[in-house]
């Protein structure tokens, strides 16, 4: 297959089939092939968002054992990373929020483990929202949920949603496939923006997983899209299997970005890193509180990232950051 006319019809805005998504992820990394994808991975995102990035930071609220059991996940129960379960209090995550807004974050998300009680949720991000300026999108990373939820997340001030059906998913997860893509729906059903992603990237993933779960992000309408590699935690079983390279990543991150239509207009990459920032990515997460990824029970100076470092990989990567709100989800 000629790669070189598939990626001229996803910068058409073509629809690339499974079979022309397959050939842009077999491309060998440092090829001429795989150095236009790059390129014209940028090309697109730069195009999709008029050439501003954003930063998105997350704070987790809380450290549970999780019994969904998610095998890359440091609160999986399986996993016996963290010792005691925690929780910040309301103003501890409002501070963490208005910290973050300040530092120039374009939206705001809260995250809970999936058994955190939903009308706590709901009523401590009422005062996160509250506390932030109103044009301050606050989006949600929690557990599947079903449409009334969704509407009460709206009710809560909620702009979107974090929300992904992630590769393994109800292999490597205690998840089903068909639990993620109801909540998929529901969060359009209820009005809520969407953001996804192909996550979490594994060396062991198939050509044939990439592809399906990548066209399920962009079935999905999202927002955004994008690629995130899985973190080995230390001790666990997934640790074996190791992590994608950095520079295998920014391939994968070019082709999400050529897969998605310009009518998504973001594409993120987590861990920040300005390899993906450079190939296409134009999306960055800050962290402060909980992180799944990390056995410190606060992120920050570990693995999460602050708003300052991520708007710098971006400027590093060549991009303009966006100041302000983010354009992508209207705030509530
Ligand atoms: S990824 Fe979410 S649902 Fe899965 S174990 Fe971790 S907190 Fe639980």
């Amino acid at each position: 297959m000629n790669t070189g006319s598939i990626v001229d019809k996803a910068l058409d805005d073509g629809v690339l089939t499974s079979d022309e998504l397959a050939a842009l992820f077999e491309v060998s990394l440092f090829s001429d092939e795989s150095g236009r994808i790059l390129a014209a991975g940028r090309r697109k995102a730069i195009e999709a968002t008029e050439g501003k990035a954003e930063v998105h930071a997350q704070v987790g609220l809380n450290v549970a054992k999780c019994p969904r059991n998610c095998k890359f996940c440091s609160f999986a129960a399986c996993n016996d990373v963290f010792e005691q379960e925690s929780e910040l209090t309301v103003e501890e995550a409002v501070v963490r929020a208005r910290n973050a807004e300040a530092a120039g974050a374009n939206a705001i998300y809260l995250m809970v483990t999936a058994q955190y009680p939903f009308g706590k949720f709901l009523e401590v991000a009422s005062e996160v929202r509250a506390a932030l300026k109103p044009a301050t999108p606050m989006l949600a990373n929690v557990g599947d949920f079903t449409l009334e939820e969704g509407e009460q997340l709206r009710e809560a001030g909620f702009a979107g949603v974090y929300h992904a059906l992630r590769l393994g998913e109800g292999r490597d997860t205690g998840i089903s496939p068909k639990a993620r893509l109801e909540t998929l729906n529901n969060a359009h059903e209820a009005g809520l923006t969407l953001g996804t992603c192909l996550e979490p990237v594994g060396p062991e993933h198939t050509i044939g997983e990439l592809v399906e779960k990548t066209l399920v992000t962009r079935d999905a309408r999202p927002a955004y899209s994008g690629s995130a590699r899985r973190i080995p935690i230390p001790g666990t079983e997934m640790a074996e299997l190791g992590i994608v390279s950095k520079a295998r990543m920014a391939h994968i991150v070019a082709v999400v970005r050529l897969a998605l239509p310009r009518s998504t207009p973001g594409n993120c990459t987590h861990e920040p890193d300005v390899y993906g920032a450079a190939a296409g990515a134009s999306l960055l997460w800050a962290e402060a509180g909980a992180n799944p990824r990390d056995t410190d029970a606060q992120t920050e100076g570990k693995h999460g990232m602050t708003t300052d470092v991520c708007r710098a990989l971006l400027e590093e990567a060549g991009w303009d950051v966006l100041d302000g709100p983010s354009r992508w989800h209207g705030a509530r």
